[in-house]
């Protein structure tokens, strides 16, 4: 078994996903989740950028576990809204997590907005921070557009509302394996796979 890694999240669909991204790149990681760990505390988002929250947490992962820490941030910018709501995305509407609130929030903003000014995109952030304070950080991102109405019952957050670019169906239309492959959380972990085999030698 490889060098032990943490991954900073509670989220089990993000460690699955991780788990599988690192598989395939042939890493042999032992990869756990922020769960194993029941002392950790949730670490406040305060950077102004998806690749300094990603920093900060896999940081202080690493720092209070001992052990390399992998973190992602991510979020849904659009062009119309200035790149809002960014690294916003999750509390949009002001109360955190609330998907629904904040899809028909966004919705209502771009109502009188063109279908050619409809143009956004997913960013992701992926970082790795090891304990003695070596750290890197990649990014992904997809590129689409905002439809009129949510279509879908798959994925989560934005996904409904959400159509790639070249596409026809929004990204809570496609299957998840589907969308791993071309969203950009999945570049993101894609990109940093070849960084962590880098750093730990695994
Ligand atoms: P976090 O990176 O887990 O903090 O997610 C930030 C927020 O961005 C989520 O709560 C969603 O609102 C939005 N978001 C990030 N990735 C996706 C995605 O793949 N689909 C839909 N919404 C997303």
């Amino acid at each position: 078994m490889g060098p032990r890694i943490v991954l900073a999240t509670r989220n089990a669909h993000k460690l699955e996903e991780l788990h599988r991204i690192l598989d395939a790149a042939g890493l042999d990681v032992d990869l756990v989740g922020a769960t194993e760990f029941p002392d950790l505390p949730d670490i406040p988002e305060t950077e102004s950028t998806f690749a300094g929250n990603a920093l900060l947490k896999a940081r202080e992962i690493a720092r209070l576990t001992g052990l390399p820490a992998v973190a992602d941030d991510s979020g849904l910018c659009i062009d119309a809204l200035n790149g809002m709501p960014g690294i916003l995305s999750a509390r949009w509407s002001g109360r955190h997590g609330d998907d629904a609130a904040n899809l028909r929030l966004v919705l209502g903003q771009l109502d009188d907005v063109p279908d050619r000014r409809r143009g956004a995109a997913f960013h992701c952030a992926a970082a790795i921070a090891l304990p003695d304070g070596t750290e890197r950080v990649v990014e992904g991102t997809i590129d689409g557009a905002i439809i009129r109405e949510p279509r879908g019952s798959g994925g989560f957050g934005y996904d409904p509302i959400f159509v790639p670019l070249g596409g026809d169906r929004t990204l809570a239309e496609i299957p998840a394996a589907e969308k791993d492959a071309i969203s950009h959380r999945g570049r993101a972990l894609e990109a940093l796979a070849p960084v962590i085999a880098d750093l730990l030698g695994s």
